[in-house]
């Protein structure tokens, strides 16, 4: 009996070792050796691949200003964006190790918090390319906004909001998406959301129902939801029926944004 407990301690000992190990890369998102090109509104932080680089800080320094005042912010935040020169670099600064060995070639950016953490467009991975991944800067500034309006914002309104904003707009057929999720799907949270989320397709149909509430609503009032999360007060209408809402735009094509 004593020696079974010896050994279910020592297994126990070895994967909060394991655990520590993994999330070592976590610990700072600055790798060695990092410039910054300083802006208005941006910071970005950037290794040996300063062209591509430069050119992101151009782009999101330029536009984070009109992001920040559509999600209601009126002063300068410090937001910092951290671009790695590899995508597996990267991705080991949210999840640790773990992260390259589960094949998720898609991702190239996320936010912790108002930091943004970007692959380099210069090596954009093989599902997207340069143009596209130095795009995705856009996407994670508006996560970094939404996390300070609304730190329980959904997956689903965070991304959507995200990629409505940084005009990530898929293309006209939505039906080669697959299935519109359901209302439970839209509501997906927890540590496996990123995964499940892009399983379903969640960014284009997250896309479009922000498309869809632009189309319905007043800015203004995408705004103060954006905030609260609050259908009730924000729409005067219930979760359920934005949901009905929204999957009747999609069906009933064709639509036009503006
Ligand atoms: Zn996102």
């Amino acid at each position: 009996m004593r020696k079974f407990f010896r050994v279910l301690i020592s297994i126990i000992l070895i994967l909060v070792l394991l655990l520590i190990i993994n999330f070592l890369p976590t610990m700072s998102l600055a790798t060695r050796k990092m410039s910054v090109f300083v802006g208005n509104w941006v910071n970005v932080y950037y290794e040996n691949e300063k062209d591509a680089a430069r050119d992101t800080f151009e782009l999101a320094d330029k536009r984070a200003g009109e992001l920040a005042t559509l999600l209601g912010i009126t002063e300068k935040q410090d937001i910092n964006i951290y671009i790695y020169d590899n995508q597996k670099t990267m991705q080991r600064k949210k999840y640790g190790f773990i992260a390259p060995l589960l094949g998720l070639d898609w991702y190239i950016g996320d936010n912790i918090g108002t930091s943004v953490i970007l692959t380099s467009p210069a090596n954009p991975g093989k599902v997207h390319d340069y143009d596209n991944n130095k795009n995705a800067v856009l996407h994670e500034i508006v996560h970094a906004y939404n996390h300070l309006i609304n730190p329980d914002m959904t997956y689903w309104v965070d991304n959507g909001l995200a990629g409505y904003l940084s005009g990530q707009k898929p293309g006209d057929d939505m039906t080669i998406y697959g299935a519109i999720p359901s209302l439970k799907q839209t509501q997906v949270k927890g540590i496996l959301a990123p995964i499940t989320f892009a399983n379903f397709n969640g960014y284009p149909f997250s896309y479009t129902y922000i498309e869809y509430l632009n189309y319905t609503y007043s800015w203004d009032r995408i705004q103060k939801f954006a905030r609260t999360g609050d259908f009730e007060t924000s729409f005067a209408a219930s979760e359920q029926e934005i949901y009905n809402g929204w999957h009747h735009f999609l069906i009933s094509s064709p639509h036009q944004d503006q």
